[in-house]
């Protein structure tokens, strides 16, 4: 008998090379793609949801520790009390009829309305709620303005989340609007009101200008007196009175979009009492439907979770209760969190890490070629000014306290709007230095980089496991954590990043030759990621492109700050290689997601970010590295000409 020679298979870190050269992203995944399902209450679920679980049980541990406080003496007042309040209100199905009584209340209170300066009352008082409404009002720090805060309008939004769902050839084959009807019809006929259908209509021809990706005007600063005199049509005496704000004619107001303050202020010129009235009843539906008992919220999954994002369950009431947390209690969620599960010495050996990742940056921008000389160094000094914020703040907004309950949820979602908003009014003038806390949860799954502070947000969230993990061997985080750090350091040259100098200014500090060079390098990125498809859906090249410059970047910046280790330490050709495949599973495991075909779609339209395979497998064939740790040759799939590989910075 003859016995065949098995050739002896070569270890890639554990996974199989043959697949490796042609679809990297799935050969790292393939046994957790394999095993792992979306939950039926989810459209989708990845690494981040991973993390987010075990998040979840200990932010569930503290609310349930609150609302035991808040039973036990619920007219005491403390941070722990507030959140146990809201999570009673949450949780207590008794209360549950007297939300639909309270949001049908407000709904009936909108017959009152006879004037325009009652139109404006009502949109002041929807914009302090934090209602979404067809103007929003926000916080900022303005630049002009010494960097004092003030108070920014934005756009507001409508019934759908982007202006294609409004054509006919809606997204995907299923008949959008068809259904976003039967959903408002079924809503109104159970809380025996009049018809919606008109609002599909305004909303229709609203959609191109409210729901515009980028708003490609400058932001423009305008004083309240100038407001008065330009859009002329808007009772703003009604408007600031019922915001909360008697002083506006003072005060300076920044405008996201002056072309859709027209179109409000003619809105208000020639739309009738009725139809603002439709407006606004829908905006309070689509406000707190989520938040009422059955049916209501059936008919809000169905349409918006299920027909939309392709969610397959109804969250389970308990989410619900996290959601409400997490989207309305930030700081004071955080601050429990921060104090029950987190310890400084672990915030020093991240940021110590960070601090890496930041030397490999600077050294990075230092040495881009295609830069003028005295913009790599600025460049560089960009990146060593840079605000480097790991784990958790040094002090949370959690003063005062807001008035909450424990019996009506819809109630308090609109004390809460109002609190922040407070919040909003009372920073007015003040310095970003002299900020509490952030905007941001410490225990969300994300990083952020804010081109107004330059500053880099790393929250605790991320600091877990697969992304950060301290018994991985070498090259695990760099490919992990230290490609996030990198991402989000490189959205400072990014389309936006780099029109902000290190102190947050405004100000252009490239030269007209390294802006040439910029678009003739992004040409090649926008080319490349416009020419994939997703479910027979294109990639939107341009609006991806400022998350594609910080992948690639963030993947370039960890390489290098992981290459300075392995100088340092003198590794052997053959350790050398297992960090990198370290480096490239890590990165490759940071992004495995599965995610429903709707969400996918919506994805291609809403998301900033390019579809999560095409970030690994896209990203990782323009560095040698990649090539060495899984001997990749010139025959297989994935090999790109070294000529051909896309280099920004
Ligand atoms: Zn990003």
């Amino acid at each position: 008998m003859k016995y065949k020679k098995t050739r002896k298979q070569k270890s890639y870190g554990g996974i199989q090379k043959d697949l490796c050269s042609s679809d990297f992203f799935k050969c790292v995944n393939k046994s957790w793609l394999d095993s792992v399902h979306v939950p039926p209450y989810k459209a989708a679920f990845g690494v981040s949801e991973e993390i987010e679980q075990q998040i979840e049980k200990q932010l569930f541990q503290i609310a349930y520790e609150c609302q035991v406080q808040y039973r036990k003496s619920p007219t005491h007042r403390s941070l722990e009390t507030a959140v146990g309040a809201v999570a009673d209100s949450v949780l207590k199905t008794a209360s549950q009829p007297k939300n639909i009584h309270t949001l049908q209340s407000h709904i009936g209170q909108l017959n009152c309305l006879e004037t325009k300066e009652d139109v404006a009352r009502v949109m002041g008082d929807f914009c302090r709620a934090r209602i979404g409404s067809l103007l929003r009002v926000d916080g900022t720090y303005l630049d002009t303005q010494g960097g004092k805060y003030c108070l920014e309008f934005r756009r507001g939004i409508i019934g759908l989340p982007d202006k294609l769902y409004y054509d006919d050839e809606s997204p995907g084959r299923w008949k959008t609007l068809h259904y976003y009807e039967e959903y408002l019809n079924k809503v109104t006929t159970r809380l025996a009101l009049p018809s919606l259908k008109p609002v599909i209509e305004a909303e229709k021809k609203l959609a191109p200008y409210i729901l515009l990706k980028k708003v490609n005007e400058k932001e423009k600063e305008v004083a309240g007196t100038t407001l008065a005199s330009r859009y002329t049509h808007i009772p703003w005496e009604s408007f600031f009175g019922a915001y909360g704000l008697p002083d506006w004619k003072r005060r300076v107001f920044n405008l996201e979009s002056q072309e859709w303050m027209s179109i409000v202020n003619k809105l208000f010129q020639e739309e009738s009492i009725a139809f603002w009235r439709l407006i606004f009843t829908s905006q309070l539906i689509h406000h707190f439907i989520a938040y009422l008992p059955p049916p209501f919220d059936d008919y809000h999954f169905e349409f918006y979770r299920k027909r939309l994002r392709g969610q397959a369950q109804k969250l389970p009431q308990k989410y619900l209760l996290l959601e409400v947390l997490t989207d309305w209690m930030t700081p004071f969620l955080s601050k429990l969190y921060k104090d029950r599960f987190l310890d400084s010495s672990f915030r020093d050996r991240a940021s110590d890490f960070a601090k890496e990742i930041q030397q490999a940056a600077m050294r990075r921008m230092n040495s881009v070629e295609w830069l003028e000389p005295r913009t790599r160094k600025l460049a560089e000094e960009k990146v060593e000014t840079m605000i480097l914020s790991i784990a958790y703040p040094n002090s949370f907004a959690t003063s005062p306290l807001p008035q909450v309950n424990g019996d009506c949820l819809v109630e308090n979602i609109i004390t809460l709007g109002i609190w922040k908003s407070q919040q909003d009014v009372d920073r007015l003038g003040t310095k970003r230095k002299d900020q509490k806390g952030w905007e941001d949860p410490i225990y969300a799954v994300n990083g952020y980089y804010y081109s107004e502070d330059n500053e880099l947000i790393i929250p605790a969230g991320s600091l877990l496991s697969p992304f950060y993990d301290e018994k991985k061997p070498l090259g695990w985080n760099y490919g992990g954590l230290g490609v996030i750090m990198g991402h989000e350091i490189t959205h400072a040259f990014d389309e936006e990043g780099k029109e902000y100098d290190q102190d947050g200014h405004r100000k252009s500090w490239w030269t007209s030759q390294d802006k040439q060079q910029y678009e003739e390098k992004t040409k090649d990125i926008i080319h490349l990621y416009s020419h994939q498809r997703v479910l027979g859906h294109p990639v939107d090249g341009k609006s991806t492109l400022s998350e594609n410059i910080a992948d690639l970047g963030g993947l370039a910046i960890a390489l290098d700050a992981l290459n300075l280790v392995l100088e340092k330490r003198r590794v052997s050709l053959d350790e050398r290689k297992r960090a990198y495949q370290q480096f490239f599973i890590s990165y490759a495991v940071s992004w495995r997601i599965k995610e429903k075909p709707e969400k996918q779609i919506q994805g291609l339209l809403v998301d900033r970010h390019a579809p999560t395979p095409l970030r690994v497998n896209l990203i990782v064939r323009q560095f040698q590295e990649w090539y060495d740790a899984f001997d990749i040759k010139e025959k297989d799939p994935m090999y790109v000409d070294p000529r051909k590989r896309l280099k920004i910075f």
